[in-house]
């Protein structure tokens, strides 16, 4: 399924981003997802449930999915704002002669997550961090 590999991503990416931030354990997770980004929400929900259990870092953490409009430049009249997708016309020439700058990708917006208090890495016995 095309969401598990983008979850895959994301969550390797919360990995990296927790270690540089010395973070032990994520609550919560909000992920901006662009109308056209082919995206499912709900998939999404179901890859993030489905991977993140077992972790240590991210198992019961929440998931907010946030949609986020398309918002198009044009090209003729330099107008911005957001627009229908897949219609996609500029709100005022009406050319059709628009770039996208938001509305496609799939992004995380923020986490909330827990410090170690003590700085060191809270591990479950003998559990083999992995990577
Ligand atoms: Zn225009």
């Amino acid at each position: 399924m095309h969401e598990f590999s983008l979850m895959r991503e994301v969550l390797s990416m919360l990995h990296r981003s927790a270690a540089e931030e010395g973070i032990s354990r994520i609550e919560s997770v909000c992920m901006k997802v662009g109308v056209m980004s082919c995206a499912f929400a709900p998939a999404l929900e179901t890859a993030f449930e489905v991977l993140s259990g077992g972790d240590p870092l991210l198992e019961g953490a929440r998931l907010q999915v946030l949609e986020q409009g398309v918002v198009v430049r044009c090209r003729q009249c330099w107008w911005e704002g957001e627009t229908e997708p897949y219609e996609l016309l500029c709100g005022q020439c009406g050319g059709g002669e628009v770039h996208v700058i938001r509305g496609e990708a799939l992004t995380v917006d923020s986490y909330e997550g827990r410090k170690c208090p003590d700085g060191h890495r809270q591990t479950d016995g003998e559990r083999d961090e992995g990577q």
